[in-house]
């Protein structure tokens, strides 16, 4: 039991809610050790939603409005944390889920799906009684996606992705959205938009965006998209970092 006035309070039921997840069989062993990594930048981050994560949101949020097809790919890390929100931002986009898991099991992908069924996802994707299509440039079961979801998506929302499949979604001409506490990682490198920030927060802070822009017209929603640089955005994250823990700006 973790006392709310620990100064680590916040973080330490992040890792219990992962640590539960692996227990009931949601989340793999390297689905632990993920988080752990992602703890540490959060870390230097200063655990807090940054300038930068918020312009991220904002051309993340106008991107999967104006999508014709938005799909956001789960897998065991963002189920743990976020299951109700990604329905939540799944119902207000008109957006599929999908199942993807780059350690499958077919337990897995049925305790992942009741997850979210009970969250209330009314279709969910990616699951073991489906037809699949290849994603190219990928092997083994991380190749396969849903003919109805990702592999015929414009726009896919891919939270703690891989860097292998991030670049193959890529080939494919869709808009890569990411959320991503490491901005080095190839994922964060690879995709249209990086939103560097914990998917605790990056997740609501979509869905408050999306409803902020859902009556913007579409040129202004794609000027928000156009606007947008990823590689430009990640440097300052990483200035963000530096500068924080030399002391030379306020956190
Ligand atoms: P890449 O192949 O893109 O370089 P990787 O091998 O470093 O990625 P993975 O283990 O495939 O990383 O994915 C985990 C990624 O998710 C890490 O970059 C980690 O920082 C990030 N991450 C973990 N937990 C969270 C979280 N709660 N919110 C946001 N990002 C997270």
């Amino acid at each position: 039991m973790i006392h709310n006035d620990h100064p680590r309070y916040e973080s330490l039921k992040l890792r219990e809610k992962i640590v539960d997840a692996y227990k009931k069989g949601i989340l793999a062993e390297s689905g632990m050790i993920a988080h752990g990594r992602g703890e540490a930048f959060d870390y230097l981050l200063g655990e807090k939603t940054t300038v930068n994560s918020e312009k991220a949101v904002r051309a993340a949020a106008a991107a999967l409005i104006l999508a014709k097809n938005p799909v956001i790919s789960v897998n065991g890390n963002t189920v743990a944390l976020v299951p109700n929100e990604i329905v939540i931002l799944a119902d207000d986009l008109d957006a599929k889920i999908e199942i993807n898991l780059f350690h499958r099991t077919e337990k897995r992908v049925s305790i992942i799906e009741k997850v979210m069924n009970n969250a209330g996802a009314k279709n969910i994707l990616g699951t073991d009684h489906e037809e699949k299509a290849k994603i190219k440039g990928l092997e083994g079961p991380r190749a396969n996606s849903s003919r109805e979801g990702v592999y015929i998506a414009d726009v896919v929302l891919v939270p703690l992705e891989d860097g292998d499949r991030a670049e193959a979604l890529l080939k494919l001409d869709k808009l890569l959205i990411t959320i991503d506490l490491n901005p080095l990682s190839r994922t964060a490198k690879t995709a249209t938009i990086t939103i560097v920030d914990n998917i605790v927060r990056a997740i609501p802070n979509l869905i408050q965006a999306v409803h902020e822009l859902s009556n913007v017209d579409d040129p202004t929603l794609h000027q928000i998209v156009n606007d947008f640089n990823n590689q430009e955005n990640l440097d300052e994250s990483l200035k963000k970092i530096s500068d924080k823990h030399t002391g030379r700006v306020k956190p």
